[in-house]
């Protein structure tokens, strides 16, 4: 198969960056099963590698993963119950009010003032803890996740999940679909955002979060790798996440896609905490001066979430 274009700029110049070994994956990730992990891999140890784009320096992995390796990964290598304790997390939990938060602060920016069947798709919802969060009057829920043990779990707990994705399509048009740590894992992009266009209303609010790595941080972990060490963060890693955003990559691929920014999680917070309610040029400038603050630690590991709405 034809090695990956860039997922930003559809690009197929790219240049190798990072070459990890089984060993090191593991090192950095210790619910890895080395000896699956080996045995997956064996003789195609070039899948765990990135490699950047010449024309807009996105990182991504090259190489197509297929389905039995992945459900290799997803179900035998990544032990569940480590992923499950997070749940019960009071950081994950005020994280994902705060989400909810934003969001209903959006729809006030909208003209909103009562939530009155306001429907929202979480997709990659995991074991439902961001569908708890929204679970209230006026809001119908919809979940999405491919790992079926989440899946089963959202649904003892009354959740409501589509089997696939077209199922979403028909319980949409929908006013808000969240994507939260999911674009890192998927080799086609271009296809994920096409079903959020499908199920997304024009005007609605987008939401998606991923990890932001700058160049120096990725400079720093390809040196190390290249010295047999493991990577600067267990997140640097071919097997789950085949694509490595940064702010610039993720606002790139909005734009690619038809959505119009409006903040980040932190601009939506420090601009709520300090009553700068209802303007938008308040916001606008607060996202500059974070683009340029963060700038300053490029050199260390962040989360990123987004907040958009469909044009
Ligand atoms: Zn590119």
């Amino acid at each position: 198969m034809d090695p990956r274009k860039c997922p930003v700029c559809s690009s197929s110049d790219s240049t190798l960056l990072m070459q990890f070994t089984p060993e090191q994956l593991c090192l950095n990730n210790p619910s890895y099963d080395l000896d699956i992990l080996r045995e997956a891999i064996k003789g195609q140890e070039q899948y765990l590698s990135y490699s950047k784009c010449n024309r807009c320096s996105m990182v991504f992995c090259e190489k197509y993963w297929d389905d039995e390796n992945l459900n290799i990964v997803y179900s035998d290598i990544i032990m569940h119950e480590k992923s499950k304790e997070k749940i019960f997390s009071i950081d994950k939990r005020r994280m994902l009010l705060n989400t909810w938060t934003n969001i209903l602060r959006l729809l006030k920016f909208q003209g909103k003032i009562k939530l009155d069947s306001i429907k929202l798709v979480d997709f990659g919802c995991g074991w439902g803890d961001f569908l708890e969060v929204v679970n209230g009057s006026g809001v119908e829920a919809m979940g999405f996740d491919q790992d079926q043990q989440k899946v089963n779990y959202a649904k003892a707990r009354r959740h409501r999940i589509a089997h696939t994705p077209e199922k979403l399509i028909e319980f949409g048009p929908v006013d808000i679909f969240v994507m939260n740590s999911v674009i890192e894992h998927i080799q086609d992009v271009g296809e994920i955002f096409n079903l959020v266009n499908s199920v997304l209303t024009p005007g609605g609010i987008f939401v998606c979060s991923v990890m932001d790595y700058r160049e120096r941080f990725l400079r720093k972990s390809a040196k190390r790798l290249k010295r047999g060490l493991p990577a600067l963060t267990k997140n640097l890693n071919p097997v789950e996440h085949v694509n490595i955003y940064n702010y610039d990559s993720v606002l790139a691929t909005l734009e690619k896609y038809g959505f119009h920014f409006l903040a980040t999680r932190h601009v939506l917070y420090v601009t709520d905490t300090y009553g700068l309610k209802n303007n938008m040029k308040v916001i606008h400038w607060f996202n500059l001066i974070e683009k340029w603050l963060l700038k300053l630690f490029s050199g260390r590991e962040f989360g990123i979430q987004v907040y958009a709405l469909k044009h």
